[in-house]
C-alpha cells in the first residue's frame, strides 16, 4: 500500500509500505475512506514531537472500512463504516476507568505518534472494540471525519472544561480548525455572547458565520479595551486558548473576569508567564487537556440530527495520493485561506 512517512525534521514521502496486519487479538485493521492533516503533524514534522521515529506513518484522523478483525473484538464487524478516534482507548486500566482515555496506559494519542497512523491506505488500530465508532447510515462523510479529533477537542477541552453557561460572555482566541470546532460546540450551552479573536481576517470572516456575536483583529483593534467596553469593564466569564503561544496566553489572562475559566486547547512550544500578582486575588481557574473523545458518540448524535455541522470546516479536498501537495497547501493555511483538508482514498 501506498503511505505518507516521517523521513526527520520537515521530510516526509508518499510511498510503498507493507500492509498492517492484526497483530493483537484485540485490533482491527482498517481501509482508509478519508483522512486529513492536522496542525500536530506539521508540530511533528517540525521537530516538536520527538517521540516520532523515522519511517512512522503520519495521521491520526480518518473514516474508513474494517477489513478485518482480530479474535477478541465483538462490537465491530468486517465490513462496517466506521471512525477512527485519535485517542486508543483500551477500556480497562486505571485512566480509563475515569474517562481519561488520552492517558490510557496501552493507548492515548499513539496513531501517527507511537504507532503507525492514518494518512495510508490501511491502518491498524489497538483496542478497536473501544477505539473506532460505527457511523450511522447516511452520515455526512466528511462531518464524521471531523469527529476523530478537532470537534470533541474543542468540545471537551475547550467549552466543557471551560464550564461554559448560557448567558455568558465568552471569547475564543485563535480561529483555526480547532478554535472554529469550539465555536460551534459552545452553542451546545448557548452563551449570550462569543467573541473571537484572530490576527486573520478571513477566519475571522467564518468564524461570523459560525456564529460568533463579535470579532477582534489584535492587529488592528486593542483587544483588552475592546472587550471591556463590551463588558461593562469586567471581561469575559470564559477565555479558550485555541493558539498555544506566550502573547495569546497573556490575552487569556488580561481579559478573564473575577470567578472566571481560562481554558487552554493550544499546543505550546515553550513556556508562558503567568501573571499571578494580577490573578490570585481573582478566583479564577485554569485547564489544560488533551482530548478523551468521550463526547464522540454524543456529537456523532448531534451530527446526524443536524444540529451541529461540522462539514462546514472542510475547505480543500484532494485524492489521497496528493497528500503531499495538500501538506504544501495546509502548511501556507493563511494565503491558502485553508481550514481542513479532505483526502479521499481513490
Ligand atoms: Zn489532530
Ligand atoms: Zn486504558
Amino acid at each position: 500500500m501506498k503511505a505518507l512517512v516521517y523521513h526527520g525534521i520537515g521530510q516526509k514521502h508518499w510511498e510503498e509500505k507493507a500492509l498492517p496486519q492484526i497483530i493483537e487479538p484485540t485490533d482491527a485493521v482498517v481501509r482508509i475512506i478519508k483522512t486529513t492533516i492536522c496542525g500536530t503533524d506539521l508540530h511533528i514534522l517540525k521537530g516538536d514531537v520527538p517521540a516520532v521515529e523515522k519511517g512512522r506513518i503520519l495521521g491520526h484522523e480518518g473514516i474508513g472500512i474494517v477489513e478485518s478483525i482480530g479474535k477478541s473484538v465483538r462490537n465491530i464487524n468486517v465490513g462496517d463504516k466506521v471512525i477512527i478516534s485519535c485517542i486508543t482507548v483500551c477500556g480497562s486500566c486505571s485512566y480509563c476507568k475515569r474517562q481519561l482515555y488520552s492517558h490510557c496506559n496501552d493507548g492515548g494519542w499513539i496513531l501517527g505518534h507511537k504507532i503507525d497512523g492514518t494518512q495510508a491506505e490501511q491502518v491498524r488500530i489497538p483496542h478497536a472494540d473501544n477505539s473506532l465508532h460505527r457511523l450511522p447510515e447516511g452520515i455526512n462523510e466528511e462531518a464524521a471525519l471531523m469527529l476523530s479529533d478537532i470537534l470533541p477537542t474543542g468540545l471537551e477541552i475547550g467549552v466543557i472544561n471551560g464550564k461554559v453557561q448560557p448567558g455568558q460572555t465568552i471569547a475564543l482566541i485563535g480561529a483555526g480548525p480547532v478554535g472554529l470546532s469550539a465555536l460551534l460546540a459552545s452553542q451546545f450551552y448557548s452563551p449570550a455572547h462569543i467573541i473571537m479573536i484572530d490576527t486573520d481576517d478571513n477566519r475571522l470572516h467564518v468564524a461570523q458565520q459560525f456564529g460568533a456575536n463579535t470579532i477582534i483583529n489584535p492587529a488592528r483593534q486593542n483587544v483588552v479595551e475592546t472587550i471591556k467596553e463590551l463588558t461593562d469593564g469586567l471581561g469575559v466569564d470564559v477565555a479558550i486558548e485555541c493558539v498555544g503561544i506566550p502573547a495569546t496566553f497573556k490575552i487569556c489572562q488580561d481579559i478573564i473576569t473575577a470567578g472566571g475559566y481560562i481554558a487552554n486547547v493550544g499546543v505550546h512550544g515553550k513556556s508562558v508567564e503567568l501573571h499571578l500578582e494580577e490573578l490570585w486575588i481573582k478566583n479564577i481557574t485554569i485547564t489544560t487537556g488533551l482530548v478523551n473523545t468521550s463526547s464522540t458518540p454524543m456529537l456523532l448524535k448531534s451530527v446526524q440530527s443536524g444540529k451541529i455541522s461540522p462539514e462546514k470546516l472542510v475547505t480543500h479536498r484532494y485524492p489521497l495520493s496528493e497528500i503531499e501537495t495538500a501538506y504544501e497547501v495546509f502548511g501556507n493555511a493563511s494565503q491558502e485561506k485553508a481550514l481542513k483538508i479532505v483526502l479521499t482514498a481513490e
